[in-house]
């Protein structure tokens, strides 16, 4: 079955089999695909495959995966809040960004595709070197020059060909446009299969849950591919009948690095005012900014920004409960504590625990 991109600002229609990853206009490509769960036909197998009767590929080659997903959702406690935390730091390459990856990869190996470039940082660098190395395929990664070595050195472990690009962000972007143009472009934060992985989660999370869904979901948002999976991921078992309301979506930013907050309430976007510690969710201009807002605003949600000090006091108390995890995933537990007076007793809360620690640990050592 071959489904078709669609461009949201202009209505353009692509098939998905053609390797383009963003439309003539500029926009991103979403996929004209609404696939409906039969729970009665689950396998037995506990990954994120198991819900591969929603997943947009032709068919699933057991040899490009990992046996990845299902992570665990267990109870933490932040400020006397109760909180299910949601184990994604403990995928293959160490965040929830290898449902993304797999999918994608996944969709470019169908495609025949040799060579891939990929322009990011951090977590995404790493989870498509790895699934470009299980599926044979060549990366190419931008990252800006001086970035966090951890994650350029495990994506170059991985095999992956990284390129420091001096300059800034868009630089970087521009330098990974030009080397595009010899192969194709997987870029995690227009390429709708993307997506596609990370709305895995959800269906985890609510089949943990008993088929029910929580009533707050708070994660950090920098390009939005968690938070859009996860709204994706709803829409569908909503239009399937499995559940019958939505939570509301939290999106966190960092107080330093919040385009959110500034597109939300109609100020012109500012530029990081310096570096944060949660430097996964530093993405001054957002690709998919107004989807993020428009998720948002629909599930009765909120953008909530935090500062350095409420991240590390909110690391810290997750390290003293066993999770190891990097600072840019405590933020959403940091925006927890602004909201304590509005979450009622009883209602359910979910957070994401997106990146692994091990990759941050000479900044950790700093803040001990
Ligand atoms: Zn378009």
């Amino acid at each position: 079955m071959l489904f078709n991109y669609f461009c949201p600002a202009c209505g353009k229609v692509i098939p998905s089999d053609k390797p383009v990853w963003r439309c003539e206009c500029g926009g991103y490509l979403d996929l004209d695909y609404m696939p409906v769960l039969d729970r009665s036909k689950l396998p037995d197998e506990k990954s994120m495959w198991r819900y591969s009767q929603v997943l947009p590929l032709e068919k699933i080659n057991p040899d490009l995966l990992f046996g990845e997903g299902f992570t665990p959702l267990l109870p933490m406690k932040f400020w006397g809040i109760d909180v299910l935390g949601k184990l994604d730091y403990l995928m293959p390459s160490g965040s929830f960004k290898d449902r993304g990856a797999a999918l994608m990869i996944h969709k470019c190996h169908e495609m025949g595709i040799k060579e891939i470039v990929e322009d990011s940082s951090g977590n995404s660098a790493c989870a498509v070197a790895a699934y470009c190395a299980r599926a044979g395929i060549k990366a190419n990664i931008y990252m800006p020059a001086g970035n966090s070595s951890a994650k350029s050195i495990q994506a170059r472990a991985y095999g992956a060909q990284i390129h420091l690009i001096p300059g800034s962000r868009t630089d970087c972007a521009d330098a990974a446009l030009e080397g595009a143009k010899k192969s194709y472009y997987a870029a995690h934060a227009y390429n709708p299969f993307f997506l596609h992985g990370t709305k895995t989660v959800i269906y985890e999370i609510a089949e943990q849950m008993n088929w029910q869904v929580p009533d707050y979901y708070f994660t950090p948002v920098g390009s939005g591919s968690q938070l859009l999976g996860v709204y994706l991921g709803l829409k569908e078992m909503l239009n399937a009948g499995i559940i019958d309301r939505m939570p509301r979506l939290m999106a966190v930013q960092s107080n330093h690095c919040a385009p959110l907050k500034d597109f939300a309430e109609g100020r012109p976007l500012c530029n990081p005012v310096s570096q944060s510690i949660a430097e996964g969710i530093a993405i001054a201009r957002p690709v998919r900014l107004n989807q993020i807002i428009a998720a948002v605003r629909e599930t009765g949600g909120d953008i909530v920004t935090v500062d350095d000090t409420e991240i590390v006091e909110a690391l810290k108390l997750s390290f003293g409960q066993g999770f190891y995890i990097e600072p840019t995933s405590a933020a959403a537990f940091a925006a927890l504590k602004q909201y304590s007076g509005k979450i009622k007793t009883g209602e359910k809360v979910v957070v994401s625990l997106t990146g692994h620690g091990l990759k941050a640990s000479s900044k950790i050592e700093s803040l001990l």
